[in-house]
């Protein structure tokens, strides 16, 4: 029989599995809705999505294909392109012969893995006994051993009930958790390298992020507002089934007002105390639970640990989340580039010209405010909120 895989095993991320069991039910059935929608989106043929003990199987004739799409949604942490044998132990067998035959070469060593859950007439050691021995008699001219610490090449047998797969790859899954078992966020997305991972990072751990950008024409010019529609494009391919788009705020007249009105140094805090004012407004109207930004500690003027303080001041009513806090650039770049953001975000775009020569590192909350009681923030906060454009991606 030759080696066709008809099916994907899909693994579950290790914390999902220390939930209780109802949560787990609940972020099971998510997984399942997720993975529907991207099989439907991308095109791939498949028959169906079985659920057994916390394992997700999917029935399909593209499993190669498929295997690729499905370890890229959250809350997966591993598949694998397998092959339906039943639970027959001669089929099994068989079957794992024909894969050892297709990937097995002269000299190689190689080990068989098997899990059982159910009843059956054998156990999961016999399994791989008796399947390493035939593989051992019927490839004895290729000299492959068994080397069960270090193998050149596995081959995994997985029996659920009245199910049993054969396979021979494991291919690493993004982890986290289901996409929408958290609530809704509103992320400061603004194109560049830090903001997109910081949104990334929340999406992985289950929460849906309606995207917020502040557009600071003419401060900025359009080749950064290009970015951030792209950027967002990226975003939105993670999040196949959630609503693509991106929430558009116009900002450089607010901006021009601090810059004109208000102290430079202060201009960085002020713009981004205002963006944090309006990003609440936004999160009250799509009903997110808090804001996260792509601040770490230091990596700019604004974002001393001081000056972070300062900021937080200006959010009353949500929390504002930094998943990069203690990242280092080389980190964020890394996580940039798995994601697929960095290209775009690498792009060298015309930096904001409001951004003073000397930036306040330790500003004082006192100054910040006198400088902002010379601005109408209440005005500045309603025209942004009553202008804000939702853009489809
Ligand atoms: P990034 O790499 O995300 O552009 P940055 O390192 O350039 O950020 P800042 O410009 O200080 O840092 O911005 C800090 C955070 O504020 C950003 O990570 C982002 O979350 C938010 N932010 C900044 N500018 C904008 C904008 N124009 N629109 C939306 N959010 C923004
Ligand atoms: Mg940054």
């Amino acid at each position: 029989m030759d080696w066709a895989p008809d099916s994907v095993i899909v693994r579950l991320g290790g914390e999902i599995w220390i939930k209780k069991s109802w949560t787990r039910r609940w972020y099971l059935r998510r997984l399942v809705r997720n993975i529907r929608v991207v099989l439907e989106h991308y095109d791939v043929a498949y028959d169906q999505i079985i659920r057994r003990n916390g394992r997700v199987f999917v029935a399909t004739c593209e499993a190669q294909a498929s295997a690729k799409r499905l370890s890229r949604i959250f809350g997966v942490s591993s598949v694998s392109p397998a092959l339906n044998t039943g639970t027959d132990l001669d089929a099994i067998v068989n079957v794992s012969l024909s894969v050892a035959q297709r990937i097995l070469t002269a000299g190689n060593s190689f080990a068989v893995r098997c899990k059982r859950v159910g009843k059956h007439p054998y156990t999961s050691q016999e399994v791989c006994r008796v399947v390493g021995r035939r593989i051992l008699e019927a490839l004895a001219d290729r000299k492959v051993r068994v080397d069960l610490d270090n193998p050149d090449l596995r081959i995994g047998v997985e029996v659920r009930d009245d199910l049993a797969f054969v396979f021979a790859e494991v291919i690493k899954g993004v982890g986290g958790f289901p996409l929408g078992v958290q609530g809704r966020i509103v992320g400061l997305l603004s194109g560049g390298l830090d903001s997109a991972v910081a949104c990334w990072l929340v999406m992985k751990r289950g929460c849906s992020v309606v995207p917020l950008y502040f557009d600071n024409d003419p401060y900025t010019g359009e080749s950064v507002n290009k970015r951030t529609v792209e950027v967002a494009r990226v975003l939105s391919d993670w999040a196949v089934g959630f609503p693509r788009s991106l929430y558009i705020v116009s900002y450089g007249a607010s901006l021009k007002e601090i810059v004109e009105g208000t102290p430079r140094r202060l201009t960085c805090i002020l713009c981004k105390r205002l963006m944090y004012r309006i990003a609440e407004r936004i999160s009250d109207r799509v009903g997110a639970e808090g804001l996260v930004t792509g601040e770490a500690i230091g990596e700019q003027a604004s974002q001393t640990l001081r000056n972070l303080r300062v900021l937080d001041e200006a959010a009353e009513r949500y929390p504002v989340h930094r998943p990069l806090l203690g990242f280092d650039k080389a980190e964020t770049e890394m996580l940039a580039r798995k994601i697929g953001t960095y290209e775009v975000s690498a792009r060298s775009v015309e930096g904001c010209e409001a951004v003073p020569y000397k930036p306040a590192t330790k500003a004082k909350l006192e100054e910040v405010m006198e400088a902002e009681s010379k601005l109408d923030i209440k005005k500045m906060v309603d025209r942004c909120v009553g202008g804000l454009a939702v853009v489809s991606l």
